[in-house]
């Protein structure tokens, strides 16, 4: 504790020397700080969690900040809301109707307490002025209720999902705080890189964690509570899953520690070592991948799988095929939201897009070039299929492509829409392209945008760097003229 206490405050010196140095160099790209996040979580056994947090924030904008808000991603679980689609949330609640949700019960700004509102998934504050590059302290408490449910937080038949649990500082965009009310479809989440530095403690020793990040340390107290100290450093998020029945394999891959923490797979090891071939085909392809760990989680989940930073979650409810599609898809998204970010709610299609071209294009680095093809495919005939059948019933198809998730009028426009969709116009500029400067506008976009938050305006500009011609073709692709 007294260890990771040091670490934290050398975290915040280094910091600050970098914040002093790129002011000492104004001409130079933007020196950007990200937030540090210390967070000791200690579960009760039941259905609560209670957690300290505190967080070093810096003011990247250029503005002056007099205000902060902070997402609650947890309150999406309060009752009366709807976290699940119609089509997954029977089986979600898995024992009927159960809500959750996060009180926070003391703010602190720089040691004093302060003032602050809860709106649904936001909570919000006044600060003392923030200048341009000056940093803020910011200490919370709060207890989070554990709804009985598969969602991305729950508490399951055999696990606790405890991801998108933590208040999370929003991003700021054009000088706002961006937020977004949370919605049943895909991922509504927007968050920039940060430093995690965590303490989980458990009630006894059996229970095995899934996190991303790397476990430093492990102990355990007379009454045998035992706590696991984590350091996720540069990631986008920080998310865990705990379950006594958890059966653990691991691998190493060119230096990046795997782990596989599952439940009912029969064959674990072909999982492990096809998330291994994914990481090493992905970082030839698109760029290296960042981080020295890779854990992979099968748990009792609403969804068929969902991305963390240097963590993947999986259903235990999937067929082989299915799984293996699910670890490729998870796992591409390590490139596209983890390094390179984007706001997920406002451009879906951005980052399910490539992922989904991603997950059909590990085959062709594989040597497969049968079910490359045929995954395309499998897009397109979604598409037409989906596209007829509206027609049929007489109702017209929206297949804009630029839609919030609020806009979404169920979940399968937003699938066909953000997935089938999103493949083929990833696809068509690879075929415009052609292989070579296809994977060169793609690297670039990578290494331009790693650890920031991208638009589609960032993916015209490093196609266009190696095919004007490519990139002229995403706008009709985007606004719903492409005809298929
Ligand atoms: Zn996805």
């Amino acid at each position: 504790m007294t260890q990771k206490r040091l670490l934290f405050i050398l975290c915040i010196a280094v910091c600050m020397l970098l914040l002093t140095l790129s002011a000492c160099n104004r001409n130079s790209e933007k020196n950007v700080v990200s937030p540090i996040y210390e967070i000791n979580v200690t579960y009760d056994g039941e259905y609560k969690i209670h957690a300290t947090e505190n967080v070093c924030y810096f003011n990247n904008s250029d503005t002056t900040l007099t205000q902060i808000t902070m997402a609650l991603y947890a309150n999406a679980y309060n009752e009366g809301n709807q976290p699940f689609s119609k089509d997954v949330a029977g089986s979600a609640y898995y024992n009927g109707l159960s809500y959750g949700g996060i009180t926070v019960s003391d703010l602190k700004i720089d040691k004093s307490p302060a003032e602050y509102t809860v709106d649904g998934t936001t909570l919000n504050f006044n600060i003392p002025q923030l200048e341009s590059g000056k940093s803020i302290n910011l200490s919370l408490e709060y207890e989070i209720t554990l709804p009985e449910c598969t969602g991305r937080l729950g508490k399951t038949p055999l696990s606790v999902n405890l991801c998108n649990f933590y208040p999370q500082i929003c991003p700021i965009k054009n000088g706002k705080f961006v937020t977004h009310d949370y919605s049943c479809y895909g991922d509504p989440f927007c968050s920039e890189i940060a430093d995690f530095y965590v303490n989980v403690t458990l009630p006894d020793a059996d229970t095995k964690i899934a996190t991303g990040g790397s476990i430093t340390d492990v102990y355990k107290d007379e009454s045998g509570k035992t706590t696991y100290e984590i350091i996720s450093e540069k990631t986008r998020d920080f998310g865990l899953v705990f379950s006594k029945s958890f059966k653990t394999t691991t691998k190493n891959c060119n230096g990046i520690n795997i782990t596989y923490q599952y439940l009912s797979d029969e064959a674990p090891e072909d999982t492990v070592n096809l998330a291994a071939n994914a990481l090493t085909s992905f970082s030839k392809a698109f760029g290296k991948y960042p981080y020295s760990s890779f854990t992979i989680c099968e748990t009792p989940f609403a969804h068929r799988g969902m991305e963390y930073s240097s963590l993947i979650l999986i259903t235990d409810k999937m067929l082989a095929k299915e799984r293996e599609l699910t670890v490729i898809h998870e796992t591409a998204h390590q490139w596209w939201y983890g390094v390179v970010g984007s706001d997920q709610y406002e451009e879906a299609y951005l980052d399910e897009g490539l992922t989904e071209f991603s997950t059909a294009y590990y085959y062709h680095l594989q040597g497969d070039d049968e079910t490359f093809s045929n995954l395309i495919t499998t897009h397109k005939t979604n598409y037409q299929t989906y596209s007829e059948y509206l027609s049929s019933k007489g109702i017209p198809f929206d297949c804009v492509m630029t839609k919030a998730l609020n806009e979404f009028s169920s979940q399968s426009e937003y699938i066909i829409t953000a997935y089938d969709k999103g493949a083929l116009a990833i696809n068509s500029l690879y075929e415009i392209m052609g292989e070579k400067k296809f994977n060169k506008a793609m690297q670039l976009y990578f290494s331009e945008n790693a650890y920031k938050i991208a638009d589609v305006s960032c993916l015209r500009k490093a196609v266009n760097k190696y095919s004007k011609q490519a990139g002229k073709t995403i706008d009709p692709w985007l606004d719903g003229t492409v005809k298929l």
